[in-house]
């Protein structure tokens, strides 16, 4: 308690979240933001690769990679937990770097054996006002000898619109590295098509609110297509995130979506049944498997 009360008061917006809490979900939180900030070098953190298929070359060239946590005491930890609680207590920048590297590491594996891949990852807010960012990506590119090109950064739209001047700066200079940028959760925010048609990103990923029951919601319908065309219209590609069902599928690739992903597909997964998902024969989109 006394170790836990020492981290707290180094806190102090995480420990206010936490105070309606009970007694042992407090403790747990402590106990979590204190161990994460050391997770990167005691070990825990992994990465899973959940394939994004291409609907227009019927085959997967791309993952996103998840992060994942298990924590010595209290096993796996979900990144739904663990990841607003180090956006909270000033970690995340330790877990982006991680994250960043433990992709660009198995990009480098990759490449090595042939398999020309690209990795999407998760950026936070902080990360983007970070001033770091950009130099520490630039040093593991070419420590890796890795092109910014097989490299796409997911931002949610709020993250963007917390502090749209620093974060267009910082995105300008990820542009300049040969990253793509594409933005996650679209339309949750309060942000529109022609905010972000003034931010250097390349792709869209429509929320998987609005793609989950695509079929039953006709609301979700209207709201997908026409997102769709306004972001072709403006010449980005889209993904839509949690596909789940056959109908889903086809309705996309009806209207032209680019990428899918979601279970219809696969679950996100550790990196050598990612690549034995991959080396499977590629097979029309319309088919259940792609
Ligand atoms: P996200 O970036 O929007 O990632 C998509 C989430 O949806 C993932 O959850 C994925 O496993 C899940 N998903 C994919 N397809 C389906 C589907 O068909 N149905 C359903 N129900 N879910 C699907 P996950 O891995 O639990 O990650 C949750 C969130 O945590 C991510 O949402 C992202 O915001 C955050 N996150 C994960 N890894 C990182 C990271 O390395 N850095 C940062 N900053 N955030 C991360
Ligand atoms: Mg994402
Ligand atoms: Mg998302
Ligand atoms: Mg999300």
């Amino acid at each position: 308690a006394r170790i836990a009360m020492q981290d707290a008061t180094q806190l102090p917006d995480g420990l206010q979240l936490y105070q309606q809490g009970s007694d042992v979900a407090h403790q747990r939180q402590i106990t979590l933001i204190r161990d994460l900030r050391h997770a990167p070098q005691t070990g825990g953190l992994s990465l899973l690769f959940q394939p994004k298929i291409d609907l227009q070359q019927g085959r997967v060239y791309q993952a996103e990679a998840l992060l994942r946590w298990h924590h010595p005491q209290h096993g796996a930890i979900s990144p739904g937990e663990f990841i607003p609680l180090a956006e909270r207590t000033g970690s995340i920048q330790l877990l982006t770097a991680w994250v960043v590297e433990a992709a660009i590491r198995q990009l480098h594996q990759w490449n090595g054996r042939g398999l020309h891949l690209e990795i999407s990852l998760n950026i936070s807010a902080e990360d983007l006002v970070s001033q770091t960012l950009e130099d520490q990506v630039a040093e593991l590119l070419g420590r890796y000898a890795i092109k910014g090109e097989q490299l796409v950064f997911e931002i949610t739209e709020s993250a963007i619109m917390r502090d749209p001047e620093r974060a267009l700066a910082m995105l300008h200079r990820l542009r300049g590295l040969g990253i793509r940028l594409s933005v996650d959760d679209f339309g949750t925010g309060y942000s529109s098509l022609a905010q972000l048609r003034r931010m250097p990103v390349q792709e869209l990923k429509i929320d998987q609110s609005f793609i989950r029951e695509l079929g039953e919601a006709r609301g979700d319908a209207v709201i997908v297509r026409s997102t769709i065309d306004m972001s072709h219209a403006l010449g980005l590609k889209v993904v839509a995130e949690g596909v789940e069902h056959d109908e889903t599928r086809d309705l996309l690739h009806a209207w032209g979506c680019d990428t899918l992903q979601g279970y219809l597909y696969s679950r996100p997964l550790p990196p050598e049944a990612f690549e034995a998902w991959v080396a499977q024969p590629p097979v029309h989109p319309a088919s259940a498997r792609l």
